[in-house]
């Protein structure tokens, strides 16, 4: 069973749950140690099964928790060697925790791929997770459409792809000007309209399940983002519903889905 749990996702901050039979992966720990580990119990984990925290880069809304997730629970994370250098706590975290993340690597019976992504961090990057004959991918932080983000995209079951924000929104949002272009930049984060011409360009699988998220509180809504790419799709002729299932995310509340029951509603 493959299991997957947003806990949460936003600019305010990221934390996922990959769960493949026993083997659970937390992607980013970007809020509390407090909140991840209730949000674990609320979606039948504990934050002891836990065994690997994969970092995809340094910013804050990824990593707020990962110092006391590892000093107290003594859990492995992996982390770029360069974003290991701009980690502000990462000499209080055990050494045995201090893992360096590979290109390629196995994490129990799963097989982890990461991919370079576009954003102004150190060393930013995507994963990809192989299991059983099923391909899961994961994509946030990215700030341009590359060969790279489509490609490990096409051909997965399951996919969290970024959808930032609503260009509109952010253009006549509250944001100072230098934030609205650090966002709308190469190397800022995906519009609505970004993530959906990615799922455009992809190999798709039919039944592909998509996570829209790390959604902008200020300028975004859940509703609006998967309008916003169940319309682009549709336009393409793409039979949303069907062949591509989307799926909004919440900052504060958690969504997530079994593989295996691909046919049955998320779990709220
Ligand atoms: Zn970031
Ligand atoms: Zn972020």
């Amino acid at each position: 069973m493959i299991e997957i749990h947003i806990l949460a996702s936003g600019s305010t901050g990221n934390a996922a749950l990959f769960q493949f039979g026993s083997t659970s992966i937390l992607i980013d720990a970007g809020i509390s140690a407090r909140r991840i580990a209730n949000g674990l119990k609320a979606v039948g984990s504990d934050v002891r099964a836990i065994d690997a925290i994969l970092l995809t880069h340094e910013h804050s809304d990824h990593i707020k928790g990962v110092e006391v997730l590892a000093r107290r629970f003594q859990i492995p994370v992996y982390s770029r060697a360069k974003t290991w250098e701009r980690l502000p706590f990462r000499d209080n975290i055990p050494g045995r925790c201090c893992c360096l993340l590979d290109d390629t690597m196995k994490i129990g019976p799963v097989d982890l791929e990461c991919f370079r992504i576009s954003h102004d961090a150190v060393d930013p990057v995507g994963f990809t997770f192989h299991y059983r004959q099923r391909k899961l991918a994961f994509a946030t932080d990215v700030g341009s459409i590359t060969k790279t983000v489509v490609d490990a995209l096409s051909g997965a079951d399951v996919a969290v792809l970024e959808a930032n924000h609503d260009r509109e929104m952010l253009a006549k949002g509250p944001y100072p000007g230098f934030l609205k272009q650090r966002i709308s930049s190469g190397r800022g984060h995906l519009s609505n309209d970004h993530s959906a011409r990615i799922l455009a360009q992809i190999k798709m699988k039919p039944g592909l399940r998509v996570f829209l998220a790390h959604l902008s509180q200020q300028n975004n809504r859940p509703d609006i983002a998967e309008d916003t790419v169940a319309r682009y799709l549709r336009k393409q002729g793409c039979d949303v519903g069907r062949e591509i299932i989307l799926h909004q995310t919440h900052p504060q509340q958690a969504v997530g889905c079994r593989v295996q029951s691909w046919l049955n509603q998320p779990r709220p």
